[in-house]
């Protein structure tokens, strides 16, 4: 998760276990918008085998063979039936493996049967022509099934929800602003996978052009400070949410909204 960052340094920010692995969350945007629900990123899914679980630790486990995003939104008293939009940051699937359930027959379908599923047409065909350093992450399962609504860079998905692309971690990556009353919150998704990414050379290994994903935050961060951003870490498991400020030269947070 830190690239080129010495574990000496990344392990005093989130210290691994025996296995080497780090607490990492899949946090989900849900917006209450007045054009309908809106759901940015979906998760993990219930699709994968007992080996992949255990590789990558995962708790997704839901009520009635579900997930744990199906279990958050029925908190909320919504359905997957409810979702009236859902926008995926890119198709890795750890972002877009809840875009498709298996149901107890064992066939995978929409798991919101009534969303439009929107995400750049550059990331639909790059998911589509894996290589080998690619493939792992595009599993075809979880996009296949879905007939998407394709945008071509900076694009607006409903008033005050629009998509910004931020590439870098995979060529057509995109972070996602909604703005509602005044306040602004941008899901950063891989763009910052956690608070403890935020300075500049913090880039995960994942990142296919790390020097792309270093102007794409650089550029980010020049708005998000300007105009006081609330900034969403998808995959901060203690941090939710804060605001960008100076730590001596380099980016820190403000503000820490801390995981309940
Ligand atoms: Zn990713």
């Amino acid at each position: 998760m830190f690239g080129v960052v010495p574990k000496p340094l990344w392990e005093r920010r989130i210290p691994p276990d025996e296995r080497n692995r780090i607490p990492l969350a899949l946090r989900c945007l849900l917006v209450e918008h007045d054009a309908g629900l809106v759901l940015i990123d979906t998760g993990l899914g219930n699709k994968e085998n007992d080996k992949f679980k255990d590789i990558y630790g995962v708790e997704n486990a839901g009520a009635g063979g579900r997930t744990r995003l199906e279990d958050a939104l029925a908190e909320l008293g919504h359905r997957p039936e409810d979702v009236r939009w859902v926008i995926d940051t890119h198709l890795h699937f750890d972002h877009a493996g809840g875009n498709t359930w298996r149901d107890p027959a064992g066939s995978v379908a929409p798991t919101f049967p009534n969303a439009t599923y929107v995400v750049q047409k550059g990331e639909l065909e790059f998911a589509r022509r894996t290589n080998e350093r690619t493939a792992a992450s595009y599993l075809s399962h979880n996009f296949d099934p879905i007939s998407f609504r394709l945008i071509d860079g900076e694009a607006d998905v409903v008033p005050g929800i629009r998509c910004l692309p931020t590439p870098g971690h995979v060529p057509y990556h995109q972070s996602v602003l909604v703005a509602s009353g005044g306040e602004r919150v941008c899901f950063l998704a891989d763009l910052v996978p956690t608070a403890a990414h935020l300075p500049l050379p913090w880039i995960m290994g994942y990142d296919l052009e790390p020097l792309v994903t270093l102007e794409s935050k650089r550029r980010l961060y020049g708005r998000a400070e300007a105009e006081g951003w609330l900034l969403l870490f998808e995959h901060d498991a203690a941090t939710v949410a804060g605001r960008l400020g100076r730590d001596g030269k380099g980016f820190g947070l403000v503000e820490p909204l801390r995981a309940g």
